[in-house]
């Protein structure tokens, strides 16, 4: 039978081992194929150690031997892949207007990707709870069937998360203190592998860090562009998240105090002025079916409407500033825009440019570059995803008993 490790190991020979495990893992995935000789030459394991870690990860099956040998001065190698086959992660985005599924393997391969319309601002805490935990039942019935074993779940939320799992805050929800992580676990009955929650925006970053095609960039920003707009933050190749998990915010940053009032409360946030709700409130369409409207907005931006252009222009500058806020403070590589402002990039990155080149007092925008996600709209839940295999990769490892 297969279990998952989940309490903390002692910290002796088997923290030891566990943490070695994870190196060679590690190693695995970002080498594959690689021999056992190469993991002992680049992590100074000594061979003997190395054999005993490999042997462990086949017994897990998260690595397995390719039959494949490499022509060297020497003997010939057997080479080694990660397997993960009977594993899955799996990640779900809630958010105001859809919410998402997506399970991967150990590799990151997506096993399957859901979607479906839900009316945020209109249900309960509890009825979007039962929305989640009725999707996760069928996710986990679905990776029952191809006999895999789930590693994990984090679900991602456009609001502040504590620590602990609690939504303090997500406005455009109308959430306030759910404690979604507790009262999912017992909705799926505590069903063996571990429950997080977390930002929409930090989860999105894991992703574009991991899966994206900025992957393993150490210093990446990801602003999210649904109804709200937050940022996640990995500086020196880490996610930040701030004291107590509630840094990112740059959609309640105050443009214009005399804008549009926020759904926080305040006025002239920058997702009030220039998240995607704002765009289709200027362009006079309707905010209730976003992708519908998103479309028409893309329709007459490539047919030269000039109200179009002129709105898809003030929120690029208004998009530049914030961005350039981003750029002075923390100097990242690449900011990627996400969501709905996907589709609507062709405009919106010539304005953020050269806003950023007028802001930012470092030469060349300090370097920073601002790119559309490849990700698509399930990039929070494939960050989800991430965030679980991130626990594999650190060490917390599932164990055949
Ligand atoms: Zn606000």
């Amino acid at each position: 039978m297969i279990t998952s490790t989940s309490d903390p190991q002692p910290a002796d020979f088997a923290d030891v081992r566990a943490t070695n495990l994870a190196v060679v893992l590690r190693f695995v995935r970002e080498h594959a194929p690689c021999s056992r000789a190469d993991i002992a030459a680049s992590t100074g394991l000594n061979k003997a150690t190395v054999s005993s870690l490999v042997a462990d990860l086949i017994d897990r099956r998260l690595v397995r031997e390719t039959g494949l040998t490499e022509n060297r001065v020497g003997r010939p190698a057997t080479m080694l892949v990660l397997d993960g086959s009977p594993y899955a992660a799996i990640g779900v985005e809630i958010n105001v207007d859809y919410v998402t599924a997506v399970a991967v393997d150990l590799s990151g391969e997506r096993l399957l990707s859901w979607r479906r319309s839900f009316q945020g601002p209109d249900v309960t805490v509890s009825q979007a709870m039962a929305v989640v935990a009725g999707l996760v039942r069928r996710v986990t019935t679905r990776m029952a069937r191809e006999e895999r074993q789930v590693l994990g779940l984090t679900v991602a939320v456009p609001g502040l998360v504590g620590t602990d799992g609690v939504v303090r805050v997500a406005p455009n929800l109308g959430w306030r203190d759910a404690d979604l992580c507790g009262d999912l676990t017992k909705a799926l009955r505590d069903p063996g592998f571990p429950v997080q929650v977390d930002n929409d925006a930090n989860l999105a970053a894991l992703a574009e860090h991991r899966f994206g095609p900025w992957a393993g960039t150490a210093d990446l920003v990801y602003l999210t562009g649904g109804i709200g707009v937050g940022a996640g933050v990995i500086l020196d190749g880490r996610l930040r998240r701030g004291g107590r998990g509630y840094g990112g915010e740059i959609g309640h940053i105050q443009l214009d105090p005399l804008g549009a009032e926020c759904r926080c409360g305040r006025r002239g946030c920058l997702e009030a002025v220039a998240g995607i709700g704002a765009v289709l409130e200027h362009a006079a369409l309707s905010p209730a079916e976003v992708e519908v409207e998103l479309e028409e907005t893309v329709r007459l931006a490539r047919a030269g409407d000039a109200h179009t252009l002129a709105v898809l222009a003030g929120v690029g500058r208004d998009l530049g500033r914030g961005v350039s806020m981003i750029a002075n403070l923390l100097n990242p590589e690449v900011v990627v825009l996400g969501g709905y402002y996907v589709p609507l990039a062709p405009w919106l990155l010539p304005e953020i440019e050269a806003e950023t080149r007028g802001r930012v007092i470092a030469p060349d925008a300090g370097g920073c570059r601002v790119v559309a996600s490849a990700l698509g709209y399930g990039a929070a839940a494939l960050g989800g995803a991430a965030r679980v295999l991130d626990l594999v990769d650190s060490g917390r490892l599932p164990r055949i008993s």
